[in-house]
């Protein structure tokens, strides 16, 4: 039996989380940096809620909201820079994965003044990352819980995740209804994302116990709320929203114990080169990751379908549609391009049976040649 298991996130969660528990906040520091995107952060309500809290304990703050979508790592050494000239003693990120995630390497920015940007990822570094707030607006990447920050390179387009215990917050507000603003198509792509984490998680060899009772937690939850928003593209209720919200918080945790399989790396070439948000991407190999598990270990993929109470060909169709990648076209040379990517990549031992790069080259020419 395998309990192994490290989450070291304390959570707070719950309607009005951080108006309520405004107090946690007082022992960090005189002085904090806001990380958020453009608008989400207001549209969401959650900047209101978190400077009122600041305010109410007379925390200074500034504000960076130069975040957008796949952040840049470039964006996020600048702003640890502008954190450390405020003198900030913590970092507060509010919003979806891309503020949640920049948070993380701004704290490690912050406290190291003699970090390069891809230091990063390259050496260690010395001095313990700032304490890191978060509160999350999108039903998604499970960031608040997760000790990872997905960055992408301004030099050459690339993602690249950064998983460091130093990432995990030291607290994270887990509030759904800063969720109730995110647009339709950023819900279905966000809720595929979570899916993709725990489904990933738990068809991997390396899916614990605990991981798996998360994974079974989080995969009805998401999965049913995703057959509802396929029927209907109008509002969506309070009641959806709050459970894919706690189901992509479950799914952060399978995330965080098993880590990911092809659909990740594979989905960030749709996201770096043909625009695809990072849920529709990643879930645009769900239906390949089933059907390999199918063939490597039938029981698993037996387990699966009893969890969501559906035949195969219901994931699968249900998958590829939200994913939308149809449109998504590439050269025998592009593929021969992206696959040098693959070699010794660590996501292909989290896959029942292996991976490899030959078969991501078949399945790339099969869907996109
Ligand atoms: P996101 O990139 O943070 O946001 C997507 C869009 O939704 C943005 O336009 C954002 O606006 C908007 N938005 C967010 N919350 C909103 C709200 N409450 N109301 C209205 N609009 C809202 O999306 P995401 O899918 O949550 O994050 C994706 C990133 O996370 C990717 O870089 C991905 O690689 C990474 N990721 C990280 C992990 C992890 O474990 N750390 C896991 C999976 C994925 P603004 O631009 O104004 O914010
Ligand atoms: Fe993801």
């Amino acid at each position: 039996m395998n309990l192994d298991f490290y989450m070291p996130v304390k959570t707070i969660s719950g309607c009005d989380c951080v108006s309520s528990n405004s107090d946690v906040l007082c022992g960090l520091g005189k002085k904090c940096m806001i990380v958020t995107g453009t608008s989400s952060a207001k549209k969401s309500g959650a900047l209101d809620d978190v400077i009122a809290a600041l305010e109410k304990h007379s925390v200074e703050y500034k504000i960076f909201d130069e975040v957008k979508e796949n952040p840049y790592l470039q964006t996020c050494f600048a702003a640890g820079r502008e954190a450390r000239e405020f003198d900030a003693d913590f970092i507060i990120g509010i919003g979806g994965g891309s503020p949640l995630d920049s948070a993380k390497s701004i704290a490690v920015f912050a406290a190291n003044p003699d970090l390069k940007p891809h230091d990063i990822y390259d050496r260690e570094w010395e001095n313990q990352a700032l304490p890191i707030i978060l509160v999350g607006t999108t039903a998604g990447t499970g960031s608040e819980v997760s000790a990872v920050s997905v960055m992408t390179d301004a030099e050459t387009g690339r993602k690249k995740a950064l998983t460091d215990p130093q990432c995990f917050a030291q607290i994270s507000f887990l509030d759904p209804k800063y969720t109730y603003s995110v647009p339709y198509d950023v819900t279905v792509s966000t809720a595929l994302d979570a899916l993709a984490h725990a489904t990933e998680g738990f068809l991997s060899p390396k899916c614990t116990e605990i991981a798996e009772l998360f994974a079974r937690k989080a995969i009805p939850m998401i999965w049913n709320k995703l057959e509802l928003l396929e029927e209907s593209t109008g509002e969506i209720s309070k009641e959806t929203r709050n459970e894919l919200y706690y189901g992509s918080i479950f799914a952060g945790y399978v995330l965080c114990s098993v880590g990911t399989a092809f659909p990740h790396p594979f989905g960030y070439i749709l996201t770096e080169d043909f625009n695809i948000p990072h849920g529709r991407a990643c879930a645009a190999f769900l239906s390949e990751l089933f059907m390999h598990t199918m063939e490597a270990d039938p029981q698993r993929a037996v387990e699966f379908l009893e969890i969501i109470d559906r035949p195969y060909t219901n994931f699968c169709a249900l998958t590829d549609k939200l994913a939308d990648f149809k449109n998504v076209k590439m050269t025998e040379e592009q593929i021969e391009k992206y696959s040098a990517r693959w070699i010794n990549l660590k996501n292909f031992k989290n896959v029942r049976g292996g991976y490899s790069v030959e078969k991501g080259k078949e399945l790339f020419k099969k869907l996109f040649s």
